[in-house]
C-alpha cells in the first residue's frame, strides 16, 4: 500500500520482538506493515494470538534464522521489491557462566547470533535502503553493551562488538538518509531472564573460581532477581520506546 512502511523484525516468537510486532501492527495511525520473523513457525501461536485480527492484515509471518545466510536471503527475496523501510534486529541469545567452563563453540554461537546475525541482516537490506535514500535500522543491544557484568563476559562482548560496529556504520549511512539506532535495555521480563536464572541454578561450573561462583550464585543472582522485580521493564516498555525511535 503506498505510504505504508514495511517493518521487518527478527526473533518474534517471544519477548521483546513479539511485543514490538504486535504494537506496530496495531498502530492505526502510522499503518505499518509488520513482517514478524522467527526461526521456527511452530513457535508462532503466542504471536498470532496476541496479534488478533491484525494477523494476515498488517502483520505477516516469515521464517528467518539470523544464523543462516540462506534463510536471510530467502526471507528478504520473498519481500515484494525487496523493500524494507525499517529493520529491527532483535533476535539474540544469552550465555552465562565462567569462561573456564564454557566451550568455545557455545561462545561462537553467541557471536554468530548477536553479532554476525545482525550484520547478515544489515548487509542484505542496506543496499536497497541506500539506493532508495531512506531507511531505519534498529539494533537491540543491551546495557551490557556498555558495561560488563560478572559471568556475562561473552554475551557482553557480543553486544560491545555490536556497539562498535554500529557506531562506525551509522556515520557512513547518514549521507544516504539511512538512520541506524541502538536500543540498550536494562533488565526486561522475558524468557531470556528465566532461561538465564534456570541455567545458572542447575549448573556446577567446574574450574570456576569458588569465590566468584559463590558471589555470583549467592549475591549477584538473588540481587538481580530483586532488580528484575523492582526495576525490570516489560517487553511493552521496550516496544513503546522502539516505536518512538522510528516515528
Ligand atoms: P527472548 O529469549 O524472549 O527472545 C529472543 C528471540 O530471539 C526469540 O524469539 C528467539 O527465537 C530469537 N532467536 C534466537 N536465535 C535466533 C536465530 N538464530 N534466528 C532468529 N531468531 C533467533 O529474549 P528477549 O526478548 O529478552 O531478547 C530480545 C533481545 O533483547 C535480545 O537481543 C537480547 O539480547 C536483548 N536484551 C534483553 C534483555 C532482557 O533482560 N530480557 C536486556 C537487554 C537486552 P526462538 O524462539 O526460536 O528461540
Amino acid at each position: 500500500i503506498p505510504g505504508q512502511k514495511v517493518v521487518l523484525i527478527t526473533g518474534c516468537s517471544s519477548g521483546i520482538g513479539l511485543r514490538m510486532a504486535v504494537m506496530l501492527a496495531k498502530d492505526e495511525q502510522k499503518r505499518y506493515h509488520v513482517i514478524a520473523t522467527m526461526r521456527d513457525l511452530k513457535r508462532k501461536d503466542k504471536l498470532v494470538e496476541a496479534a488478533g485480527d491484525t494477523y494476515g492484515k498488517t502483520l505477516s509471518l516469515a521464517v528467518l534464522d539470523v544464523c543462516s545466510d540462506e534463510s536471510v536471503k530467502q526471507c528478504i527475496n520473498g519481500i515484494k521489491d525487496r523493500h524494507v523501510d525499517v529493520l529491527i534486529n532483535n533476535a539474540g541469545i544469552g550465555l552465562v557462566g565462567p569462561v573456564e567452563s564454557i566451550p568455545i563453540d557455545e561462545m561462537k554461537k553467541v557471536f554468530e547470533t548477536n553479532f554476525f546475525g545482525v550484520i547478515r541482516m544489515i548487509k542484505e537490506v542496506m543496499p536497497d535502503m541506500k539506493k532508495r535514500k531512506g531507511g531505519h535500522i534498529i539494533v537491540v543491544s543491551s546495557v551490557m553493551g556498555l558495561q560488563g557484568v560478572v559471568f556475562n563476559d561473552v554475551y557482553a562482548a557480543s553486544k560491545f562488538a555490536m556497539e562498535g560496529f554500529c557506531e562506525s556504520l551509522a556515520v557512513q549511512l547518514l549521507k544516504f538518509n539511512v538512520t541506524l539506532s541502538m536500543i540498550e535495555p536494562g533488565p526486561v521480563h522475558t524468557e531470556f531472564e528465566a532461561k538465564m536464572i534456570e541455567d545458572v541454578k542447575k549448573k556446577e561450573y567446574p574450574g570456576a573460581d569458588p569465590d566468584t561462583l559463590n558471589y555470583f550464585k549467592n549475591v549477584y543472582l538473588p540481587s538481580s532477581v530483586d532488580i528484575f522485580e523492582t526495576l525490570g521493564q516489560t517487553p511493552d516498555d521496550i516496544a513503546r520506546c522502539t516505536k518512538k525511535v522510528i516515528e
